[in-house]
């Protein structure tokens, strides 16, 4: 089995006071040696989140695909490394959804953060209707065909797949669905990156808490978690990180 990783998505939520979190989240990191940890907050958190726990893996939840220029509003992956940043998210299904973003922008701002140094985790999911419709496999095959990196490495990309409707729903796929997607997934790496492929951890995401979270890691290439709401405060999310061991 690979490494877990257990990656918390602030979204938009947090505020410096709220790094008060990332104590005890540290703590936690520190002790399950064999977990690899990181929070993603907000753009104007990271440097702050970064210099208060320097040994907590520090991530951004977007970045640009091109290395600078006129792009007002939008920030490089460049600057996220420069303030701290270990890796990006790129692709989440709110941003797919709310900024239109697609499969080739994705691509190309995933090539941007490993360019700049970072580990990418490139976002997939079905929606219900694409689930319903008989399609949930075909939709992500689709998904990591358009975005994902053709040199992507297993040391720098990771894949996260979040069912858009199991994200802040409280909804979970059955875990004999989640194998059959992380399966599909694994093999689709395979063809798209050969050698690497085996390599590139499957993290799920969607609705992922306390209760859940032993059984979810447990399940066949499921090599971590990505964490909304229950990665805000300490008390759920160290719970989700010693359900990864
Ligand atoms: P929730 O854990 O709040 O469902 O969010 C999942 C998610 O979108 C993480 O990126």
């Amino acid at each position: 089995a690979l490494r877990k990783l257990v990656a918390g998505n602030w979204k938009m939520n947090g505020s410096l006071e709220a790094l008060a979190e990332l104590d005890a989240i540290a703590a936690a990191a520190r002790e399950q040696a064999g977990v690899d940890v990181a929070v993603c907050p907000p753009f104007t958190l990271i440097a702050p989140a970064a210099q208060r726990q320097p040994g907590l893996a520090i991530g951004a939840q977007d970045c640009h695909g091109n290395a600078k220029g006129a792009h007002t509003g939008c920030v490089s992956a460049a600057m996220l490394a420069e303030a701290g940043a270990k890796l990006a998210i790129v692709g989440h299904s709110e941003r797919r959804a709310d900024q239109h973003e697609t499969d080739a922008e994705v691509q190309a701002k995933a090539v941007a953060a490993i360019g700049a140094g970072l580990t990418a985790i490139v976002c997939v999911g079905e929606t219900e209707a694409e689930r319903d419709a008989g399609r949930a496999v075909a939709v992500v095959e689709g998904q990591l065909d358009g975005s994902i990196p053709r040199d992507g490495k297993a040391a720098t990309l990771v894949v996260a797949y979040e069912p858009v409707w199991a994200i802040g729903t409280g909804r979970t796929p059955s875990t004999a669905d989640v194998a059959e997607m992380h399966a599909a997934i694994r093999t689709k790496l395979g063809a798209l990156l050969g050698g690497e492929g085996p390599g590139v951890r499957i993290l799920y995401g969607g609705s992922v808490k306390p209760d859940n979270a032993r059984e979810l890691l447990a399940v066949a290439d499921v090599d971590g978690a990505l964490v909304g709401g229950a990665s805000l405060t300490a008390a759920q999310f160290v719970p989700i990180i010693e359900g990864a061991v």
